[in-house]
């Protein structure tokens, strides 16, 4: 069963809109973006590069500048997953917060050129955006003149700082597509660009905390805490390259159910609760019209969902979640993108179809087992994220 908007939102932040299928989310941590952009331009930089305005003025247009910042981080976001769209790679959602943006990857891209094509959109989008400010600033004057500058900056830097070869920043992104396209080992470019962003992610903390001992500079503890992100990043990736890896190699086929009882459409959701959910042993069913025709999915959610009065007089066809909503895969589909598809789609099962044949069903906790033996854990979907500068 697909998760509610609701669901999804408490997931992470409040969910703000669509752009083609993907969820844009903004974290409330934003707010503290918001305000320390609006505050140190409305109390410092635009009154020191634009005199003469009134504080009123100031305000209005520091307030314009800090949502057209999250606007450029919604775009530096909105390149990668297009471009991600276009390769055939699954784009979930595209969530803003304190330390940028981050677009989540349902799956990941399948070969280097694509990835490299990926990585790379975000920062050109956060270029043009940097280049059509400036260029604006340059034919402009006054308050609108430096605020075009301090908005042509500022994505230029978000552009520059984010082609770090600092794994998984996008800099860093190109660069493990790059060792992929020379030795064609995915796991092992991953594994060598996660410990160079690992080193640089130090790095980072080591200057942030230097900045601020020696300068007292607040831009410090920020620095120190993107290094400190950077760090745990790189950690999560090659954790999810430890697990997922050995998964792409091991077919559907291996850990599905073979020959799952099916239950037939136009049976009632009563005989279906004491035959199966009383007396079964899953939680989840395959419907099936008489020809043997797959309907859905008949889950125990769905039937909890329903009024206890109309059990007797609803089939169970009608309950179904319907087919086109369910994780549907070969059977010699490799458990790596399967385990993509249903991190998705929680509370389902995954239909394994030879053609219009159904031959298989995969619970979570049948990939659950299997990971269990690989190692614990570990996040499984990709993410593409910008870091705020
Ligand atoms: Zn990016």
């Amino acid at each position: 069963m697909s998760p509610t908007r609701e669901d999804r939102a408490a997931d992470g932040g409040l969910v703000i809109g669509r752009v083609r299928g993907i969820d844009i989310r903004l974290s409330w941590s934003v707010v503290v973006i918001v305000v320390a952009v609006a505050w140190s331009l409305a109390d410092g930089l635009l009154p020191e590069f634009a005199p003469a305005y009134t504080t009123g003025e100031y305000w209005f247009a520091a307030a314009l500048l800090s949502i057209a910042f999250l606007v450029g981080l919604l775009a530096h976001e909105l390149g990668h997953s297009l471009v991600a769209a276009r390769e055939n790679v699954v784009v979930d959602s595209i969530t803003l917060w304190l330390f940028g943006g981050v677009a989540r990857l349902s799956s990941s891209p399948s070969t280097p050129q694509r990835a490299i094509r990926i990585a790379a959109a975000g920062p050109a989008v956060s270029f043009a955006l940097g280049v059509m400010a400036v260029a604006g600033a340059m034919v402009t004057g006054g308050l609108v003149g430096v605020s075009l500058g301090w908005y042509g900056a500022i994505n230029l830097l978000l552009a520059g700082f984010n082609l770090l070869p600092a794994f998984p920043m996008d800099g860093g992104r190109i660069y493990q597509a790059w060792l992929w396209a020379r030795s064609g080992d995915e796991g092992a470019a991953t594994r060598k660009a996660a410990a160079v962003g690992h080193t640089i992610g130090g790095a980072l903390v080591v200057l942030g905390l230097l900045e601020v001992l020696f300068a007292g500079a607040i831009g410090g503890v920020w620095l120190a805490l993107v290094g400190w992100f950077v760090r745990e990043a790189a950690r999560a990736e090659v954790q999810r390259v430890v697990v997922i890896e050995p998964l792409r190699h091991i077919p559907v086929a291996e850990i599905m159910t073979t020959a799952p009882q099916r239950v037939l459409a136009d049976g009632s959701i009563q005989s279906f609760v004491t035959e199966l959910i009383l007396g079964g042993r899953h939680a989840a069913y395959p419907v099936v019209r008489a020809d043997g025709s797959v309907v859905g999915l008949i889950t125990v959610n769905a039937v909890r969902a329903l009024d206890r009065d109309a059990w007797p007089t609803t089939t169970v066809g009608s309950a179904a979640i319907p087919l086109e909503q369910l994780t549907v895969v070969a059977p010699d589909a490799n458990i790596a993108d399967l385990a993509a598809a249903m991190e998705r789609d929680r509370d389902a099962r995954a239909l394994v179809m030879d053609g219009q044949r159904l031959v298989g069903i995969v619970a979570p906790s049948d990939i659950a087992r299997l990971i269990t033996a690989v190692e614990l854990a570990g996040p499984t979907g990709a993410a593409i994220e910008t870091v705020a500068s």
